[in-house]
């Protein structure tokens, strides 16, 4: 295998949090075969797998993750124009790179990416989106590895994609995706562009220990707003707080632990609940021993 397999890896530098314990392994393969031949090899241990993006909606817990995280690098962060004007990029490149190189190829409707900090095999996982707009649209076929090791690519149509969500969440390796290019006028992509970014720096805060929106926005509601209503803007617990620009934002203050958040995130959804009767559903994913 010509991939590194790490041991005893600490995870803080891998989540948009800065926060988590240790990873038994932490898996950087080279190449499709380096990770199917992994995947083989597993099947007798039978550890865990957890597959990690750019970790920007992901809180590692303190007990760290008994098993092993596979992180795709730059080797798998390819991006091509394909030669019937489509996209292939693989599933480790940011979003922002392929915002920007639709951009350079006058290629329309990914303006949304330059806002989205994830890779675009997270954002595949997770239908990200923002702006009325979301990865899905886009998507003319995913190509992926099953835990048991299998390649499989899968045409749009055979994907089920919801808000925040698909069903590739935790049970494929994402590898690389083909997605729709439609053309357009450069300078207009340019202005989408400015236009988005400067929206998302009026609304949203930066330069914060965060995974951006903890909680999904339930039907027709904005989360932001049932928490401001719950009065729950000013809580914090230990070293976790809300965001004051934007309170669906929790944040790691710079001293809290990953069970801050997570009581905090408890607390937050009980008077939620307690004073509007909606339960709020998680965005971020939680991983690892508590
Ligand atoms: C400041 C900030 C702003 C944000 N704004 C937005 C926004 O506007 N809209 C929005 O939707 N989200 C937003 N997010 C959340 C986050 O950036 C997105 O969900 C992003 O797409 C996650 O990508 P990632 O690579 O970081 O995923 P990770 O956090 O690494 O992983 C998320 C999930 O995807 C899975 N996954 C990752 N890579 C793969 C793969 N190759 N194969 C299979 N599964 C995989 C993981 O197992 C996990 O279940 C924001 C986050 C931050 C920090």
């Amino acid at each position: 295998m010509s991939g590194q397999i790490l041991n005893d890896i600490n995870l803080k530098q891998y989540s948009w949090f800065n926060l988590g314990g240790n990873a038994k392994n932490f898996f950087k393969p080279k190449n499709r075969k380096d990770i199917i031949n992994f995947l083989n090899r597993n099947k007798k241990l039978n550890q865990n797998i957890h597959i990690l993006g750019a970790g920007s909606n992901t809180l590692f817990r303190d007990g760290g993750f008994d098993g092993t995280i596979i992180k795709l690098g730059s080797e798998f962060s390819n991006i091509k124009v394909l030669s019937d004007g489509n996209l292939e990029v693989g599933a480790a490149c940011l979003d922002k790179k392929v915002a920007n190189f639709a951009l350079e190829n006058s290629i329309k409707d990914f303006e949304f990416l330059s806002c989205i900090p994830g890779s675009i095999g997270g954002t595949i996982a997770m239908n990200s989106g923002c702006y009325e707009h979301e990865i899905a649209n886009s998507v003319i076929s995913v190509d992926f590895l099953t835990l048991g090791g299998e390649f499989k690519t899968f045409k749009r149509d055979q994907i089920n994609f919801y808000y925040r969500g698909s069903d590739f969440g935790e049970t494929v390796i994402i590898l690389s995706v083909k997605l729709k290019a439609n053309r357009g006028n450069k300078d207009e992509i340019q202005n989408k562009q400015n236009k988005f970014v400067e929206q998302k720096k009026i609304s949203q805060p930066s330069k914060i220990k965060t995974c951006g929106s903890t909680f999904k926005n339930p039907n027709n509601k904005k989360a932001w707003e049932l928490i401001k209503q719950s009065g729950c803007e000013n809580l914090s617990i230990g070293g976790a707080r809300l965001s004051e620009k934007h309170c669906n934002f929790f944040m790691n203050n710079g001293d809290a632990s990953s069970k801050d958040i997570e009581m905090l995130i408890e607390r937050v959804r009980e008077k939620v609940l307690l004073k509007t009767g909606i339960k709020l559903d998680l965005e971020i994913k939680i991983i690892g021993k508590k």
